[in-house]
């Protein structure tokens, strides 16, 4: 195997761990939830609803349809939610009861626009710490690739620093970085 398969191959596992599947977040209850909700719509549009006109059955469909899609969307919603705020170290049976409660889709809103960055083990000393971060604050890891003059972060494809046109090769990458040097 030469040299830049292998490069691929780790850049290739990198990318992997990076995009955490948000979709896997959500919890089997609320995908069955959601089926039952849909299924309850439906029922009610097309048995409970009464119907005499028989023009009207597009209408009926298509109201089923979206309503249907629309609470089954929120049901998902709710699950994901359920399960991200535990990663974040949010208060969780506070948050369920925001987006649960608040109407019209609102606490799921405010969820979105409040929710703490997400928080990941440093692979050196474990703390938890804030994603953004590019040195981890206790033993001073560098957790992203960023410039050796401005230490603004860089792209590890960057050949000069977007902030100051710092010259990157210059400067001492971390072992785990050097893969991407070539
Ligand atoms: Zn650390
Ligand atoms: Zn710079």
């Amino acid at each position: 195997m030469t040299r830049s398969s292998v490069s691929n191959e780790n850049r290739l596992k990198e990318v992997q761990v990076g995009q955490e599947d948000e979709l896997s977040l959500i919890p089997a209850w609320s995908v069955v939830l959601s089926i039952i909700v849909f299924g309850a719509v439906q029922y009610l549009f097309h048995v409970v609803m009464p119907h005499h006109k028989h023009e009207m059955l597009p209408m009926r469909l298509l109201m089923g349809y979206s309503w249907g899609t629309a609470f089954a969307s929120y049901v998902l919603l709710v699950g994901y939610v359920s399960r991200d705020v535990k990663r974040r170290r949010m208060p969780a049976g506070l948050w369920m009861l925001i987006v649960v409660l608040m109407p019209g889709g609102i606490g799921a809103v405010v969820y979105f626009l409040l929710r703490q960055p997400l928080l990941r083990p440093c692979p050196h000393c474990s703390t938890e710490i804030a994603s953004s971060c590019h040195f981890c604050p206790q033993c001073q890891f560098q957790m992203a690739p960023v410039c050796g003059r401005c230490f603004r972060g860089v792209q590890i494809t960057d050949v000069y620093c977007t902030q100051c046109g710092h010259d990157l090769a210059e400067d001492q990458a971390p072992a785990r970085l050097r893969a991407y040097s070539d």
